[in-house]
């Protein structure tokens, strides 16, 4: 067979058609009541406690973190009111070793640290004059509470919130693996360290990057119509809706408002379908899963984002290399190169370690239409000591790549599809001509050429969407989602801990009142206020 049509075949085998996508999108809403109903299913549907999302007149100075799978981001945002915000960040990458550090300290020390630098660099006024302060104050943790920033602390792995800053590590994913810090609270962990360095900082709210990129959306989206989803394509995926408080029929044990009738769901959509009755699976996607640190879950994640799209497709150019039949990058001399060479792999390539290939090459290698491939071809010396790899070769390469990518596409339009069917909002009256908007985040999603057009391809195939309903549904990149989102959360919870407070207080007087036999402010009432 030649090359050409080895890898046509091999394309093939990576295409999911619009039955298949069809029948996904009945699975994926199944598997969101379900998981609306009781604990320890597929999607874990985890309640997130914040019950309505932003329409832009928030205002303050916040501060927020970014735990992703790859960097680490440190912001603070001043959020001006009017759909705008001011943002100054700074990222550095987890180096690899914190990843599967021997302790949860090592990498919480490590997260602090970079708080603390960016306190330095960005606020050395406030970080000067606070920590002198500290110095020379008496009280335990020696600062003024109003000097204190709130800090939004965006963790971007599952963990079960059990209040708006609290909440335990459930399991690692994307390459992460700390046993010691599952089970435990991961507010507390990175406060610990925070303390340590004695920072004026409070961890006030534990955001999932999903439902910081839902509010992000929703605070800066043009209309008046809140933001229904907030989805992550980037090293892993995920996606957080806005559910009906009536839909949710598991038990809730934390505070929450239950005026809106809504409440935001974290669906850690990852491991949709763990049993693989919808997923496509090709022996690719069985290695990969195979030789993961956590094989049997995520497997939605696996064949969507980032940090796999790139393993899929170095385990087929492994098999293809290791074939005798094909000849992929390798020429009998150097007459059969269109260079007039003969293509070499270094030995040290990447090409040759679990997940030496990086996604952002599939990307290169879409985007690039010349008749020769030279950018993708100077991208494979450059990343993987490919040299010289004839046209043929590159051919192959983008061929199959491009498969990876568009599976990958439709696969998340399967996601998308059942949380806009689930909301109700195509064929309720009351919504007529409104959009329906979603925010996305995620270095795939913003930088994978087409991606989000084959996404909308596929949604304008599934029953119940169609043409008409593909045009309503509105999907933006939510710029600095995670960093924006948190703010607002810590927004969300530094108005809670007044609540509380006041709702303490009046829990005080009440039971002096009843003492004293005197009448208050009737229960429900104080409640809400
Ligand atoms: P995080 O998940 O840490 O928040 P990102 O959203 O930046 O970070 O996603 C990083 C992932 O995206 C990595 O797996 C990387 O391989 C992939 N990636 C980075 N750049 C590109 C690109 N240009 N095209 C496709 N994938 C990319
Ligand atoms: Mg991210």
């Amino acid at each position: 067979m030649t090359l050409e049509a080895q890898s046509a075949a091999i394309a093939a085998q990576f295409d999911y058609t619009d039955d298949q996508v069809n029948s996904a999108v009945n699975e994926f809403r199944r598997q969101m009541t379900e998981g609306l109903e009781k604990d320890g299913t597929s999607l874990s549907q985890i309640p997130t406690y914040v019950t309505g999302v932003p329409n832009g007149t928030e205002k303050g100075l916040y501060m927020a973190v970014d735990l992703g799978g790859t960097n680490f981001r440190v912001c603070s945002i001043q959020l001006n009111g009017d759909t705008t915000f001011n943002l100054t960040f700074t990222k550095v990458a987890i180096p690899r070793k914190l990843m599967v550090a021997k302790t949860a300290q090592e990498l919480f020390a490590f997260l602090a640290k970079q708080i603390e630098l960016f306190l330095q660099k960005h606020h050395e006024d406030h970080f000067e004059q606070h920590v002198r302060r500290r110095m020379t104050m008496s009280s335990p943790d020696g600062y003024k509470d109003e000097h204190v920033f709130r800090l939004g602390f965006t963790f971007s792995f599952p963990v079960q919130q059990v209040g708006i800053n609290k909440g335990t590590l459930i399991r690692w994913t994307k390459g992460f693996d700390i046993p010691d810090a599952v089970g435990k609270d991961v507010c507390a962990l990175l406060q610990d360290e925070i303390d340590k360095l004695h920072l004026p900082v409070k961890v006030a709210a534990l955001v999932n990057d999903t439902v910081g990129t839902l509010m992000a959306r929703s605070y800066s989206s043009p209309g008046k119509t809140g933001t229904v989803l907030g989805a992550i394509f980037g090293t892993g995926t995920n996606g957080a809706y806005v559910e009906k408080l009536s839909n949710l029929k598991k038990p809730l044990s934390g505070e929450y408002d239950k005026t809106t009738g809504e409440m935001v769901i974290n669906t850690e959509w990852g491991s949709f379908d763990n049993q693989l009755s919808v997923l496509p699976n090709t022996a690719w996607d069985v290695a990969l899963d195979k030789a993961s640190p956590n094989p049997g879950i995520q497997m939605y994640e696996k064949r969507v984002s980032g940090m796999f799209l790139g393993e899929i497709l170095r385990l087929v150019i492994i098999d293809l290399l290791k074939d005798p039949k094909v000849s992929f990058f390798k020429d009998e001399n150097s007459s059969s190169n269109d260079w007039k060479s003969t293509t070499n792999i270094v030995s040290e390539s990447s090409i040759y370690t679990q997940w030496g290939l990086d996604t952002a090459i599939m990307s290169v290698a879409a985007a690039d239409n010349t008749p020769e491939l030279s950018t993708l071809r100077g991208e494979l010396e450059k990343q993987l000591g490919i040299y010289s790899a004839g046209l043929d070769d590159a051919q192959a390469f983008k061929a199959i790549a491009n498969a990876i990518g568009r599976r990958s596409a439709r696969l998340s339009a399967v996601a998308i599809a059942a949380i806009v069917l689930q909301t109700g909002k195509l064929t309720d009256p009351a919504n007529a001509d409104e959009p329906i908007d979603i925010g996305v985040d995620g270095s795939l999603v913003e930088h994978y050429p087409y991606f989000r057009d084959m996404i909308y391809e596929a949604l304008r195939a599934i029953d119940g969407i169609g043409e008409e309903g593909a045009k309503r549904i509105r999907i933006g990149i939510a710029k600095d989602g995670s960093g924006v989102g948190a703010a607002l959360i810590a927004l969300v919870a530094a108005g809670m801990e007044k609540r509380l407070t006041t709702a303490d207080y009046l829990g005080e007087l009440r039971s002096n009142a009843k003492s004293n036999n005197l009448t208050v402010v009737p229960e429900d009432d104080a409640a809400q206020d």
